[in-house]
């Protein structure tokens, strides 16, 4: 069964998965909302970070994986994760920024 929304720039009724109305062309936005939990990640980027556990858990097993078999960049990428899951700015595996 598919799913229809309403197209954000003229109203046609158009598939939720679309990216692009169209007819009129006009972006989607996609789910804001993420199945993430900021605070979790942040803990366990900062408790478990250097094997990736925020990666696994934000549903990037691959990213986790490499994270794991790399002790997290050495720290570093552990690092970078941790300061853009502060500021928001780090994506969930649909895409979906993790907010506060
Ligand atoms: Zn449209």
């Amino acid at each position: 069964m598919s799913q229809l929304v309403f197209c954000r720039g003229c109203g046609t009724e158009i598939h939720e998965s679309a990216l692009a109305c169209p007819k009129c062309g006009a972006q989607q936005s996609q789910k804001t909302d993420t199945n993430s939990n900021w605070i979790v990640a942040v803990l366990l980027c900062f408790f478990l970070g250097f094997i990736g556990a925020h990666r696994f858990y934000t549903g990037r097993i691959g990213l986790g994986i490499a994270q794991l078999l790399t002790l997290g960049g050495l720290g570093l990428w552990t690092l970078i994760d941790f300061i853009l899951l502060l500021c928001g700015k780090l994506k969930d595996s649909e895409g979906n920024y993790i907010k506060n």
